[in-house]
């Protein structure tokens, strides 16, 4: 997606988006019908807030949505249902009703041709490394807990966070190789506060409890060992939530990129679209809430802010995901995705639908896969054309023995560009200068995970559109406070929920 170009000068349409109660009330402007943005729809549009969502793409979901093809449903990638967030739950529960299943989970690590259970259970993890490996993993681990014991230090970036917590030979074998693979960059420029979040809680100490005892620890996130999964795919919760949405009267307008936003007097008037046959549009609304990338949306505005903004906005970056998705012939694996942290090869994760609902499979003889790559836009992966990409997918397939490049019966390439935000040391002063800038519109709200430049899974981007949408209703949340440990609910109440559908 290219830098959204000025206003100046175009020609725009006013669309007018009708039949509220009050003709002149101007609806809640939401950009992005993903998990955050179809979340605050659904609670403006349950309590009758008139309320317009612009999606690009042709279907909603965002990066949680479900692509089918040919019979089979794909994912962007595995998309596990897992929160702490009891509300959260009810609402996936509230939704899908008898189509909410729970899915055993196998998750296993490729490194060196072998496979290892993820979470690591130490004693696969012995076998797996063999024994001089083994020895040395514990010992690098005890001299870590020592020295940490002694003298305590603050980690400043990913690789010291895991040294700390589980020993460098650990983090040598199990942690830097798939890291560097997802994120591009050295785990030395990573923030501490990504590791926080993605594994805090878990240690070695606890991983050997836990496959000795079989842990009690539910809470930890990297142990848990089933998760519920929507029937059709992840993208099913979320076209549930958008029926409701437009049950409601709310309206969805799909295939329409909105490029910038008009302000005046500390708020913002209009959103310009462009459609797909690329004509300008124009929208206005009583307030914006916006789960575009926040970059995009601060170099969107019209007037221009100041270059310190502009230049902060273009400082952060974002890693692209795409998605050889595959049928391939009978069932290749048995987990529902794989770790490949091998440098011999560049994929780095598989994931397998079938192995998270029968019925995304499609049929009985063949499974949907999707063969991850991670990239910065303009690197080799990501400028290889369709037909050089599934070539490399069989061949990698191949040189890992998951399976024959004969098996593949049909393909197609999904590329979702900043898809991941990267957690890089040094974002957070360019962030605290976007938030302190977009802080003076009164009516425009970031959310979501680039909307707000956090590493968010769904439920914090579900919970942060519903808390937009509850401030706009007249609530006082504070949205970047919404974590991994739903903290923010101990701090404020939550209004009763109008459940009349
Ligand atoms: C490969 C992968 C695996 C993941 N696995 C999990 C998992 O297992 N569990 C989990 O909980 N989370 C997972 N996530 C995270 C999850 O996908 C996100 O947290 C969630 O989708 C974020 O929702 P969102 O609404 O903030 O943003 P998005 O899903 O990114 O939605 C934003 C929407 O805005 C649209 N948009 C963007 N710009 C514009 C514009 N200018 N105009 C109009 N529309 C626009 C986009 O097309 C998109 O539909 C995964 C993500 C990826 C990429």
């Amino acid at each position: 997606m290219k830098s959204p170009p000025r206003l100046k000068g175009a020609l725009i349409f006013k669309l007018e988006i009708g039949n509220w109660k009050n003709k002149y009330m101007k609806p809640v402007v939401i950009i992005g019908a993903g998990p955050s943005g179809l979340a605050a729809a659904y609670e403006l549009a349950i309590n009758s807030v008139p309320v317009v969502l612009i999606e690009r793409l042709g279907q909603v979901g965002g990066l949680s949505r479900t692509i089918r093809n040919n019979g089979a449903h794909f994912d962007v990638g595995p998309h596990r249902f897992f929160t702490q967030n009891a509300e959260i739950h009810q609402l996936w529960e509230d939704i899908l009703k008898e189509n909410l299943l729970s899915v055993p989970r196998l998750t296993r690590i490729f490194y060196k041709n072998k496979f290892f259970y993820y979470p690591l259970a130490p004693m696969n993890a012995f076998f797996g490394v063999g024994p001089v490996s083994a020895a040395a993993i514990v010992t690098s681990y005890l001299s870590t807990r020592l020295s940490q014991r002694i003298s305590p230090n603050e980690p400043k970036n990913f690789e010291e966070w895991v040294v700390n917590q589980f020993g460098r030979k650990l983090f040598e074998t199990f942690f830097k190789t798939y890291t560097e693979k997802v994120w591009g960059i050295p785990c030395t420029q990573i923030g501490a506060d990504w590791a926080g979040q993605r594994i805090k809680g878990l240690s070695l100490w606890t991983a050997v409890m836990n496959s000795i005892f079989k842990s009690k620890q539910k809470n930890i996130k990297t142990l848990v060992d089933e998760f519920v999964f929507p029937r059709g795919g992840a993208g099913f919760f979320y076209e549930g939530l958008a029926s409701v949405v437009e049950d409601k009267g709310g309206k969805i307008l799909l295939n329409r990129y909105a490029e910038g936003f008009r302000h005046e007097d500390s708020r913002i008037k209009s959103v310009i679209l462009r459609n797909e046959s690329g004509e300008r549009e124009e929208i206005e609304g009583d307030a914006f809430l916006v789960s575009s990338p926040l970059s995009d949306g601060i170099s969107g505005l019209t007037p221009e802010p100041p270059t310190e903004v502009t230049e902060a906005a273009k400082g952060l970056r974002y890693r692209s995901h795409l998605g050889v998705d595959m049928q391939v012939e009978g069932n290749p694996f048995p987990d529902n995705w794989i770790y490949v942290h091998s440098s011999d090869v560049k994929l780095a994760r598989i994931a397998n639908y079938r192995n998270f609902s029968q019925e995304m499979a499609g049929s009985d003889s063949t499974t949907p896969i999707t063969v991850e790559y991670f990239c910065f836009p303009g690197d080799s992966v990501w400028e290889r054309k369709d037909d050089e990409l599934i070539d490399l997918a069989r061949t990698e397939l191949k040189h890992m023995k998951i399976l024959q490049p004969d098996q593949v019966h049909s393909w197609f390439i999904v590329r979702n560009e900043k898809a991941y935000p990267v957690i890089e040391i040094g974002y957070e002063s360019k962030i605290q200068i976007l938030k302190s800038y977009i802080a003076r519109f009164k009516n425009f709200q970031p959310i979501g995970r680039s909307g707000m430049f956090k590493y968010n899974n769904m439920d914090h981007a579900i919970m942060t559109g519903l808390l937009a949408a509850r401030n706009y209703m007249g609530s006082k949340f504070d949205i970047w406070s919404v974590n991994i440990d739903a903290e923010y609910h101990e701090s404020a109440e939550v209004p009763q929920k109008n459940h009349s559908q």
